[in-house]
């Protein structure tokens, strides 16, 4: 399915995911992916310059939708409101074919350029991104 080199970044994010989190007592809504299983929580955490100082995650589900998660939270930091939901808006057109991928100038999520290529686990990798985007909308 990938490439090897990116194989092995979305174990390493699945198997040592960055700023992940008990979430179970926030008061974050649990979004679920029911073709999958997955399931995922966030919390955004905001510095006084209204930019995102981080963005922490829990939940379970497949190596695709933990590793975007990971790396979705690396990709936010430092980001403000308006730039973070671009950001997410665009990963999700980029997934589903509609923008161009950008994902060789987004660090780690070049790994998750592979998914495209198989539609059944788009909604994988865009899972927390949607989670989050609703939380930057509503909040
Ligand atoms: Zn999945």
């Amino acid at each position: 399915m990938f490439d090897d080199l990116y194989q092995e970044l979305i174990l390493d994010h699945y198997k040592n995911p960055r700023n992940k989190q008990d979430l179970s007592r926030s008061e974050s809504p649990l979004v679920e992916n029911p073709t999958c299983g997955d399931a995922v929580r966030v919390k955004i955490h905001w510095n006084s310059e209204q930019r995102i100082d981080s963005v922490q995650f829990d939940g379970w589900g497949c190596a695709i939708s933990t590793a975007s998660a990971s790396m979705m939270t690396q990709i936010l930091e430092g980001r403000n409101r308006e730039e973070a939901i671009a950001i997410c808006r665009s990963f999700s057109a980029q997934m589903r074919g509609e923008e161009d991928s950008r994902l060789e100038n987004w660090g780690d999520l070049i790994a998750l350029e592979g998914v495209m290529k198989f539609p059944a686990r788009i909604k994988c990798a865009t899972l927390s991104w949607h989670a989050v985007e609703k939380l930057l909308i509503e909040n």
